[in-house]
């Protein structure tokens, strides 16, 4: 279908994309800083993040283990509720560009405030705030632990996101390096979770396989796995993930740009939503992947053909997904219903 598509068409396609309201449900609100923004708040901070950086000013990095670092590395100027409200601001303006209209981003405790609950509290007041202040787009947290900093880090996370669950902090999240130890090891943190009544999803399947996918749900209880996409390895694992309703948060512009797909068009979400599985899209942490949710769109439509119908779909599975309350569902419905593409 593509093939036969004129420039003209897909021009137009592309513009429909754009304009179309959009719900991103795995964001990573560090992950989201643009550079610039980080260049500023470490010169006013006398920081040297310049290592970071390539010589066009992007983030810098190859492969995983050295964007984590990279990562870590680009949050350090990032030290204060004030930050963060200037970066919630930042953030949520890039993406209202993109006409984002609803975000759930993961937020950790390791780094706002270091675990203590009441540090943790003025820092998610000050996100909120910064929220508050970017009009067309509705943000919520999810707190979320680094698997890379151990079991103990992330019962300590939980125990943040006990104390802060409510209609802005609406889930907990685990991420990081997979390959450190196993989901077994995390559970406690996600029972905490689930006790406060929180909504839980956790990463998996971006870099473990499939058998993580598989040991992720089990031992977290989670309806939504971060990339997941992994599972496509495994037949039965893709029917389980189908008849279960389980929604994967598929970014496939992160996972092209680590290298774990070597391009879009060989990316699983089309074979993963031919088999029946809720997918959604998000971008992950746009400007370390170079993408935003428009560019999401237009590659996976120039890659698989999808149309302005596939992508309402998308937005449906994400609406349907989001931890968010029912009014705040009802409202996102009803802009995604005004758009008429
Ligand atoms: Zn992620």
């Amino acid at each position: 279908m593509t093939e036969r598509m004129s420039e003209e068409q897909r021009a137009a396609l592309h513009d429909a994309l754009a304009a179309m309201p959009k719900i991103e449900l795995h964001h990573h609100i560090e992950g989201a800083a643009p550079p610039d923004f980080v260049r500023r708040i470490a010169a006013e901070k006398r920081l040297d993040v310049s290592s970071i950086f390539d010589a066009k000013g992007a983030y810098d990095y190859d492969g995983f283990l050295e964007f984590l670092s990279v990562y870590e590395r680009a949050t350090k100027p990032l030290s204060s509720p004030d930050d963060y409200n200037r970066l919630t601001r930042a953030v949520l303006e890039e993406a209202r560009e993109k006409n984002v209209i609803y975000i759930e981003s993961f937020v950790s405790p390791a780094f706002c405030g270091g675990y203590d609950v009441s540090a943790w509290k003025e820092y998610l007041d000050a996100i909120r705030e910064g929220a508050a202040e970017v009009p067309g787009i509705a943000l919520r947290v999810i707190a979320t632990a680094v698997r890379h900093f151990g079991p103990e880090a992330a019962t300590k996370s939980a125990i943040c996101a006990q104390e802060s669950a409510g209609d802005f902090t609406v889930g907990f999240g685990i991420g990081g390096d997979e390959n450190h130890m196993t989901p077994r090891d995390f559970a406690y943190a996600f029972d905490a979770a689930r006790e406060a009544g929180l909504r839980l999803t956790g990463h998996a399947g971006e870099w473990g396989g499939a058998k993580e996918v598989r040991e992720a749900i089990e031992a977290w209880g989670i309806e939504r796995v971060g990339h997941g996409v992994q599972s496509i390895d495994d037949p039965a694992l893709v029917d389980y993930l189908a008849a279960a309703g389980i929604v994967l948060e598929v970014c496939p512009g992160s996972n092209v740009a680590l290298g774990v797909y070597p391009d879009v068009a060989s990316h699983p979400i089309e074979k993963l939503r031919e088999a029946g599985v809720r997918v959604t899209v998000s971008t992950d942490d746009p400007p370390f992947f170079h993408t935003d949710m428009t560019k999401e769109f237009t590659d996976l439509s120039d890659a698989f053909g999808w149309t302005v119908e596939d992508f309402e779909d998308l937005n449906q599975a994400a609406l349907e997904a989001a931890f968010c309350d029912e009014t705040t569902r009802a409202r996102l419905k009803e802009r995604l219903e005004r758009y008429d593409g």
